[in-house]
């Protein structure tokens, strides 16, 4: 059992390794965020979308989730195309960007050395999607980005993880009326290598969209 209780820490280094590299990241690039990612949106989203952890010049600088990240282009590209935002593009903390019933969070919040979180670094982190699922109204839907971020969101409702494996674009439906989305992350790999191509990724917004009636 946990004892954190906050939904976000800007100052945590629970992750000895994690928050060594932060340090490292920080000496090396001054002007870097090079902390904790907080989550960015609306409090009481419709979507909370959990991808897995910051890029280290894209959402580990700008200290906003995607943002700068290779992956943030499409994402936010559909975030915008579906109504979830005010513009399609995210390069900074002050570009004017807001979402609209969508916030976005990260299963692991530090960069990892690699884009690779250890697995006792993404249970540590799991503490805080603990309290930020308990944020969550129950008829929000939960997008999980790849297999970890779906893990994670497995883990911290307390489910059994073999009751719900990750298949892209199904909706899970869980007791209590909650809805998880699974899609392959929006990762430069899994788009350069058409795992997740933008129609897929366009028809799981669609799907989400249609779920919530919007
Ligand atoms: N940037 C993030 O903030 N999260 C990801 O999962 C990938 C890039």
């Amino acid at each position: 059992m946990s004892l954190n209780t906050a939904v976000f820490d800007l100052n945590c280094t629970a992750c000895p390794r994690l928050s060594r590299f932060l340090e490292e990241n920080k000496e090396k690039y001054p002007d870097y965020h090079a902390k904790p990612v907080p989550p960015f949106g609306v409090s009481k989203p419709k979507l909370l979308i959990v991808g897995l952890a910051p890029g280290m010049h894209g959402a580990n600088a700008t200290g906003r989730p995607f943002t700068g990240d290779h992956a943030g282009i499409i994402l936010y590209e559909m975030l915008y195309k579906h109504g979830f935002s005010n513009q399609p593009t995210s390069i900074d903390i002050k570009d004017g960007l807001k979402l609209k019933h969508a916030r976005i969070t990260n299963a692991v919040k530090c960069l990892p050395p690699n884009n690779k979180p250890v697995g006792e670094e993404i249970n540590t982190c799991n503490s805080f999607l603990v309290e930020e699922l308990k944020t969550i109204d129950k008829k929000a839907i939960i997008l999980c980005l790849g297999l970890i971020s779906h893990k994670a969101v497995i883990k911290a409702l307390g489910l059994k993880q073999s009751d719900f494996p990750f298949i892209h674009a199904k909706t899970h439906k869980l007791n209590d009326e909650r809805r998880i989305v699974d899609s392959y992350h929006c990762s430069r790999y899994n788009t350069n290598t058409k795992r997740l191509t933008e129609e897929m990724f366009n028809a799981v917004f669609k799907q989400i969209k249609t779920e919530l009636k919007l």
